[in-house]
C-alpha cells in the first residue's frame, strides 16, 4: 500500500492492489492514507494468475480465490499494465544468528528471546524486525533500548544472571508472542510489554487476557483486532505475585460475545 502511494507520487497510475487474504494484512492507517486518499482500489481475495508480455510486462491476469486460496474459475480478468510490483512480506534475515547457534521461531522467522531480548545463546541479543516484523518503528526503538541496556549489563556482570523462566504460550487467536519466555524476577523491576499478532481479524469488542494455569493475571478490552496490527499487553510489577504462582502464561484473544 505504501508503494502504491509512492508510485502515485512519482507520476505512475496505479491500477489497483490485489490482496490474497480476505482481510487487510497491513495497517488500517495505511489503507486510508495510501489507498483511499489516492482513489486506489483494493481487491481482497484476489491474486495474480499470469503475467502477460513478451519483452516486458504488458498485462496481468487476476483471479479471485476462495478461503483456501484456490482459483475461482470464471473470475479471471486481464488488467493491462506495464509494471507489476510484488509485495509478499518480510522474512527476518538470520544467517549470522543461525551460524551462532541461535534458536529460531518458525512462526516469526526470528530468534526466541526473553524479556531482555536475549536469545538462547548467552550474550547474543536481538531486537527489531530481525525478531518479528513490527508495524511501528517506535516499538522497534524501545526494543533496541532494552536490548542495548541488557547487553551492557550482561557484559559488565561478574557472574551469570540466574533466571527462572516460564514460557509465554499463544492461546486462542494468537499467532505468536514476543518475548517467548519470561524471567519471573524481571517483573519486580518494571513493566514488561508482551507483543503479539492475531491469527484472524475480529471486528467486534474483544477481551485480551493473560492467564496462568488456574488464575487470570490481566484482562483488557479492545474494539477490534487485526492481523496487520500488532497487539500489546503490559504486565505490571503489581502482577508479580500472580505470575510467581504460574508455571506458564497463556494469552487468549476472543470476542466479548463469546466470553
Ligand atoms: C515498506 C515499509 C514501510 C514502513 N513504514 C513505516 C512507517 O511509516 N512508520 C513506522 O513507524 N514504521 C514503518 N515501518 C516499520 C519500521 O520501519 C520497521 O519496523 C523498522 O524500520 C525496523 O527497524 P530495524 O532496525 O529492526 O530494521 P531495519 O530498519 O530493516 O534495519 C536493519 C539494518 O540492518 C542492516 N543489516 C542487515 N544484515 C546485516 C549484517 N549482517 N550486518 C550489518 N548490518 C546488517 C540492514 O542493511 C538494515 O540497514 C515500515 C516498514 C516497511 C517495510
Amino acid at each position: 500500500m505504501i508503494m502504491a502511494r509512492r508510485r502515485t507520487f512519482e507520476g505512475a497510475h496505479v491500477e489497483r492492489v490485489l490482496e490474497i487474504q480476505s482481510y487487510l494484512s497491513g495497517l488500517s492507517r495505511n489503507y486510508v492514507q495510501c489507498l483511499e486518499d489516492w482513489d486506489i482500489s483494493l481487491q481482497l481475495q484476489h491474486t495474480v494468475k499470469r503475467i502477460l508480455g513478451k519483452n516486458r510486462v504488458e498485462a496481468i491476469e487476476s483471479v479471485a480465490v476462495d478461503d483456501r486460496w484456490n482459483f475461482i474459475p470464471g473470475s479471471e480478468e486481464i488488467i493491462p499494465c506495464d509494471t507489476l510490483l510484488l509485495s509478499v512480506g518480510l522474512i527476518p534475515e538470520n544467517e549470522l544468528s543461525k551460524k551462532a547457534g541461535v534458536m529460531l521461531d518458525p512462526i516469526t522467522g526470528g530468534p526466541y528471546v526473553d524479556e531482555h531480548f536475549q536469545t538462547n545463546v548467552p550474550g547474543i541479543f536481538a531486537a527489531g524486525n530481525v525478531v518479528h516484523v513490527y508495524d511501528l518503528v517506535d516499538w522497534v526503538s524501545l526494543a533496541g533500548v532494552e536490548a542495548g541496556k541488557s547487553a551492557a549489563e550482561f557484559a559488565l556482570a561478574e557472574k551469570a544472571r540466574t533466571a527462572r523462566y516460564i514460557p509465554l504460550i499463544p492461546g486462542k487467536n494468537v499467532r505468536y508472542i514476543v518475548p517467548h519466555k519470561l524471567d519471573k524476577q524481571a517483573l519486580e523491576q518494571g513493566d514488561i510489554h508482551l507483543q503479539m499478532r492475531v491469527t484472524r481479524p475480529i471486528e467486534e469488542d474483544v477481551w485480551m487476557e493473560v492467564h496462568g494455569e488456574n488464575n487470570s493475571i490481566v484482562r483488557r478490552s479492545e474494539r477490534y483486532v487485526r492481523p496487520g496490527e500488532m497487539v500489546t499487553i503490559v504486565l505490571k510489577p503489581k502482577m508479580h505475585a500472580d505470575v510467581e504462582k504460574s508455571g506458564s502464561l497463556t494469552v487468549d484473544i476472543y470476542p466479548k460475545s463469546e466470553a
